[in-house]
């Protein structure tokens, strides 16, 4: 038995890899490794997101009759693979991975002729409406309403920790159209322009110090029905959907192996005078091949949701436990990343993006490029077991789904 890649398989990686170097400029990659935010800001992805467009590769999880490229599973992880070994910047989520199985799914031709292309080609940039102050982990309490008026819904609320609102042109939403029964009944799914009169976009900042997230305020916000995806009052299916690309849709092992390779190597190259957590100490390396399996554990089940969703179907309730563990490991990496920088963990620079040139010059006395974005990336993975739906509503999914309780 066989178990390495077969020749074609070998072929396919050498095309990726050349398609890195020869479409990834070093500049992109470096303002990806100083990245502190969730996602990667809209500069920095934008060139590499059209290539991808260009050579058809923009959408590894879609049929290929709406765009996808037709990979096998095995070409699916070889390309993620590559893409992690090179520090690509990630591709946004909130549209290809998010709303676009939605409308594969559930949208109206209409709906699938003028968003998908636009989604593919990088030129609408989404956010999530789903969150509200005092609807997050009981998010079937949102109050968001829409009230039909002739053929549009009016649109009246807020919306909170809305991902990348300030550079989205789309948001898909839920919103109540009604109140009687189940508070799960009432939503539906909308699509939202974000050019829309009556849409304010208040900023937010982060404990790591990013602009990432907003509050998106909506007074009479009138949308054409037709932006409404599949029947009014059964958004909620569709939302849960929606969640299950959002929690377990991509392959995160392959970065995290880099991420942890990179904190190693910060580490070694910071020149701590009296480092408290040293990187030949047995205790650490131990936490180190620990960290190593967890992520190995975590690939092997990220490649069967894979070799699933490769052939159209979705993820289901095992999303849960991806996002649960993806988001723990990601944070036991930066929780030892800083520890290995020591005091180093100390200096902050307020100042964001940290690749900026300005401010990329003027911090290279006080520490080296490599162990700049450490402590806020900490700072910002404390997110990871929140966003997405928190690690206390996981386990909840886990246990009702997975194990019948
Ligand atoms: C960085 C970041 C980005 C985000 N981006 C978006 C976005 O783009 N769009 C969007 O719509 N939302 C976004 N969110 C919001 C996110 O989905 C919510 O924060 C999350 O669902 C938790 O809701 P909450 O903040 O209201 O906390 P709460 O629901 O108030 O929870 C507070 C605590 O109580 C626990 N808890 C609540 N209910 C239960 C229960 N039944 N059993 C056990 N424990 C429970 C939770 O686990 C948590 O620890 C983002 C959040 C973060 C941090």
């Amino acid at each position: 038995m066989d178990l390495g890649f077969s020749a074609e398989e070998r072929a396919f990686r050498d095309e990726v890899r050349a398609f890195i170097a020869a479409h990834l400029p070093p500049r992109r990659q470096d303002e990806f490794a100083r990245t502190t935010s969730v996602f990667p800001e809209p500069d920095v992805n934008r060139g590499w997101h059209k290539a991808l467009y260009d050579k058809g590769w923009a959408a590894p999880g879609w049929p290929r009759e709406y765009g996808g490229p037709g990979w096998t599973p095995t070409q699916r992880y070889l390309f993620e693979a590559e893409c992690a070994r090179a520090g690509t910047p990630t591709i946004t989520p909130m549209g290809i991975r998010m709303v676009g199985p939605v409308i594969i799914g559930f949208g109206t031709p209409e709906q699938k002729a003028f968003y998908l292309p636009r989604m593919l080609s990088g030129d609408d940039y989404w956010c999530q409406g789903y969150s509200e102050p005092g609807s997050g982990s009981d998010l079937a309490s949102l109050k968001t309403r829409a009230v039909r008026d002739g053929d549009h819904y009016v649109i009246n609320g807020t919306k909170i920790w809305t991902t990348h609102a300030h550079h989205a042109n789309r948001m898909f939403a839920l919103v109540r159209t009604d109140d009687a029964g189940r508070k799960q009944d009432g939503i539906t799914f909308v699509l939202i322009d974000m050019d829309t009169p009556g849409i304010t976009v208040r900023p937010i900042r982060t404990i790591g110090g990013e602009h990432e997230f907003n509050q998106v305020f909506f007074d009479d916000v009138r949308i054409p029905v037709a932006n409404r995806v599949g029947e009014e009052g059964r958004g909620w299916t569709y939302g849960k959907y929606l969640l299950e690309f959002e929690r377990g849709g991509g392959l995160a092992a392959a970065r995290m192996r880099r991420e942890l390779a990179k904190a190693e190597a910060a580490a070694a190259g910071a020149a701590l005078s009296a480092p408290s957590c040293r990187l030949d100490d047995p205790l650490v390396q131990a936490r180190i091949i620990e960290i190593e399996n967890d992520i190995d554990a975590l690939e092997m089940t990220e490649l069967r949701v894979i070799s699933s969703l490769q052939t159209g179907q979705n993820p289901g309730a095992i999303s849960s436990m991806l996002k649960l563990r993806a988001s723990e490991i990601k944070q036991a990496i930066t929780r030892l990343g800083v520890e290995l920088i020591g005091a180093q963990a100390l200096v902050w620079e307020s100042r964001r993006p940290l690749y900026d040139d300005d401010i990329a010059a003027s911090t290279r006395e006080i520490a080296s490029p490599a162990v700049m974005p450490i402590t806020s990336s900490y700072l910002n993975s404390r997110a990871h077991t929140i966003f997405g739906g928190s690690s206390e509503i996981q386990r909840d999914i886990m246990a009702k789904m997975m194990l019948g309780l």
